[in-house]
């Protein structure tokens, strides 16, 4: 339940008023996708309990661009308007290589469609709690520890008490590490395709040297590399991205100490790099992972479905992962919609959801299968090629040319 203490950490100030009466979801994780599929489930006549492993909201975060999909999902969750890009369109993207030279320089505006949204997570986070009913019931510290796909009964824990309920509809959308993945559908190695990549996140406390806000700045050398941003009406945020195989690496542990994992990979980098990384040392992470993606061949058993990076994790490669975990949240309500009171069939309900779910997932994770070797080129040929294709994009024909092909795949 939402104890006194859990309403003052997360400023929710209003008694639920809980239905007593109607189908009963469980969503577990208060992430994007969980959010969202909370109140969509509540607009469809669900009685929603979400319960949240995190001891409070989970506000910090990364850099995230918003695909227009995900735009939309939250204009039609009426989540929308607090959303605001954070990085001018007529913002420039400087490439730096790891002797601090300037490499490439372009507009963000002839990349980028503009449809989109440069947000961090946090303003997601944000948008979708302020969005969620009252009636929604949100325990924190509270995790499942065992889950029946056939009958709907969860046992989950809070403060080592266990304690055994009945939902109709249990929705798994705690992340990439999924627990309810694990005790449904079997452990993670059965389904997750690795990378060999390291993604480790941070948010500043200042700019480093001379940026100024609207500042977009890719840090590379062949298998490793840093993006920071300076963003309007927030902290600098930075992600680094590494392979894990480069001899720099070995012997480092980037889940359990980032800041030495990150000083072993990049210690050799000069010009911003060494106050970045002074600044990584003094802030601390935000997050800190291998990459790798998620392939199921079903999304749901039963009654228990998988969403967001549970079900599908694209990785941070797609630019997408948030856009399709807000819009897989937001029809998952859509196509659970009580029909005179009652819940429609819910394993075939899932099926048609999921049936209209894969596609744009599918297209997510192939194009981040190949974006990831732009991101993080792997050798100096393919460091070279990058560096020509962005030099390219900084001529008008070549962007416009740009903008079609990403519309077109999208
Ligand atoms: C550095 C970085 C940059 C990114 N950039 C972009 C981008 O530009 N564009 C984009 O679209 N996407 C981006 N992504 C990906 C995007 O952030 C994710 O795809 C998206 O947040 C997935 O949301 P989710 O709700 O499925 O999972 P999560 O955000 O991981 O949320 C899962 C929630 O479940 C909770 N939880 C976990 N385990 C349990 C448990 N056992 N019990 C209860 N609760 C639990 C967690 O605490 C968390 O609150 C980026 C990711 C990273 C790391």
């Amino acid at each position: 339940m939402t104890t006194l203490d859990d309403r003052a950490r997360t400023g929710r100030g209003s008694e639920p008023a809980p239905r007593t009466a109607g189908p009963r979801a469980l969503v577990v994780g208060a992430g994007i996708a969980g959010l969202a599929a909370a109140s969509s489930l509540h607009r469809a006549g669900w009685r929603v309990t979400v319960c949240e492993r995190a001891v409070a909201r989970r506000t910090g975060g990364y850099f995230v661009r918003l695909a227009p999909e995900g735009v939309e999902a939250a204009t039609r969750l009426g989540v929308d308007e607090s959303l605001r890009s954070r990085l001018p369109a007529n913002g420039l993207i400087t490439g730096v290589d790891g002797r601090g030279r300037t490499t490439s320089r372009v507009e963000a505006g002839l990349v980028d469609d503009g449809e989109g949204l440069a947000l961090v997570r946090g303003d997601l986070e944000a948008a979708l709690w302020a969005g969620l009913p009252a009636a929604v019931d949100v325990r924190f510290a509270t995790q499942p520890r065992a889950v029946s796909p056939a009958h709907g009964t969860v046992t989950t824990e809070h403060d080592g008490v266990a304690r055994t309920e009945r939902f109709d509809l249990v929705v798994g959308a705690d992340g990439v590490r999924s627990t309810v993945r694990d005790l449904v559908f079997g452990p993670e190695e059965d389904f997750r395709h690795d990378f060999d990549h390291v993604v480790v996140s941070a948010v500043l406390p200042r700019l480093p040297g001379e940026l100024v806000q609207g500042d977009y700045v890719v840090l590379v050398e062949p298998g490793r590399s840093a993006h920071l941003m300076a963003m309007a009406g927030h902290d600098p945020v930075v992600f680094f991205t590494y392979r894990a195989d480069l001899p720099q690496a070995r012997g480092s542990a980037p889940t359990t100490d980032a800041v030495a994992a990150l000083r072993a990979v990049y210690g050799d980098f000069d010009g911003l790099m060494p106050e970045i990384l002074d600044l990584v040392a003094h802030a601390g992470t935000t997050h800190a992972d291998t990459v790798g993606q998620i392939h199921l061949e079903r999304w749901s058993r039963g009654r228990v479905v998988l969403l967001g990076d549970a079900a599908w994790c694209p990785t941070l490669y797609s630019g997408h992962g948030s856009a399709l975990a807000l819009a897989g949240g937001e029809s998952l309500g859509r196509h659970l919609a009580l029909v005179d009171g009652a819940a429609p069939d819910v394993p075939v309900a899932l099926r048609a959801w999921e049936a209209e779910r894969r596609p744009g997932t599918d297209v997510a994770r192939t194009a981040a299968r190949r974006a990831r070797h732009f991101f993080l080129p792997g050798n100096r040929v393919v460091a070279a090629v990058r560096q020509a294709a962005l030099r390219a994009a900084s001529r008008e024909r070549v962007a416009r040319l740009l903008r079609t092909v990403s519309r077109a795949r999208a």
